[in-house]
Parts: structure tokens; C-alpha cells; sequence
């Protein structure tokens, strides 16, 4: 929570957002910074991980009774993702909104998922779905000294 020179309040909140193996694979790393960044979210942790099978079991553990769980793991394992953390007022709701829907073809154009992929399970991107999901992925991809406390010059022009 900041409280600008007239004393409202602008809730702050973080969401995890990764680019998955086939957005790294197929350059649409800068394309999922460009989108946070011109919203004008705040990067405040990003870093590039191989994930290991227990790390991804753990990251989707509310999925694991789903038919697809084995092979989602295998995908997100099949090359490096991009880890990223994203602050900014409603960045959760916001950052599932850049992303699109969880299957592509239901993505409208002008989201990611719906102009750079056409298959759930290739669908190059993954955000936090709430603030409480935000908290869980954000200390399990990141330690807490990876995330960058910092006032970006842009602030007082995004928040009244
Ligand atoms: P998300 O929050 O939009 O990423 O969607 P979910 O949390 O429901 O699922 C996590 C990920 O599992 C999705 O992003 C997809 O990569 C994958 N997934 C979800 N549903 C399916 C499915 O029906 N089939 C396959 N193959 N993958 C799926
Ligand atoms: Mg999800």
C-alpha cells in the first residue's frame, strides 16, 4: 500500500506471471514484457529456470488429479521458462486478462494466448489466478531477496 501526497491509497498488488517452453522456443519473451510493461505494471523479479518435475508437480499440485497432469509437467519441463513477478494495482485480474483464456481458441485477438498459439496445451504463457495463488507461486519460483523493491518514475503518472 503507497499513499500518495493527497493521501489515497493505491492497494498494490503481485502477480506470477511465466512465460512456458514454447513461448522461450518460439521468442515471445520480449512480446509478454512489452504487454506488462506498456499496461504500466512494475517488473520487479524476472529470471530465466529449467524447472525440474518436482518443482512443476508442486507449481500445479491442485491439478494433479487431471488426465492431462503428467503430460502439462512434461511440456513445462521441456526447456527453460521465463519467471517473472508483476506489481501494480489489480495486476492479478489485469495480467489474466493479457493472457487471454486458458484455451486459445476462446482467446481473443489482442491477448497473447489469442494471437500467438492455438492448442491448451501449448498455450505459452501462465498467470496467477488469484492474489492468494499469486502469494503461493511467487514464494515458490522466487527466494524473497530475487524480488526488486523499487519506485519506477512512471508511478506518479499511472495512480492518481
Ligand atoms: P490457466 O490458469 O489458464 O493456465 O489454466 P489451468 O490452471 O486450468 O491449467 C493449467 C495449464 O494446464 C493450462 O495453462 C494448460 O497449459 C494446461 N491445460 C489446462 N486444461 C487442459 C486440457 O484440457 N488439456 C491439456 N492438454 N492441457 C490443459
Ligand atoms: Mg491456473
Amino acid at each position: 500500500v503507497r499513499f500518495n501526497h493527497f493521501f489515497s491509497v493505491v492497494a498494490m498488488e503481485q502477480t506470477f506471471i511465466a512465460v512456458k517452453p514454447d513461448g522461450v522456443q518460439r521468442g515471445l519473451v520480449g512480446e509478454t514484457v512489452r504487454r506488462f510493461e506498456q499496461k504500466g505494471f512494475k517488473l520487479v523479479a524476472m529470471k530465466m529456470v529449467q524447472a525440474s518435475s518436482a518443482h512443476l508437480e508442486e507449481h500445479y499440485k491442485d491439478l494433479k488429479e487431471k488426465p492431462f497432469f503428467s503430460g502439462l509437467c512434461t511440456y513445462m519441463a521441456s526447456g527453460p521458462v521465463v519467471a517473472m513477478v508483476w506489481e501494480g494495482s489489480g495486476v492479478v485480474a489485469m495480467g489474466r486478462m493479457l493472457l487471454g483464456e486458458t484455451k486459445p481458441q476462446d482467446s481473443l485477438p489482442g491477448t497473447l494466448r489469442g494471437d500467438f498459439c492455438i492448442n491448451v496445451g501449448r498455450n505459452i504463457v501462465h498467470g496467477s489466478d488469484s492474489v492468494e495463488s499469486a502469494k503461493r507461486e511467487i514464494a515458490l519460483w522466487f527466494k524473497r531477496e530475487e524480488i526488486v523493491t523499487w519506485k519506477s518514475c512512471t508511478h506518479d503518472w499511472l495512480y492518481e
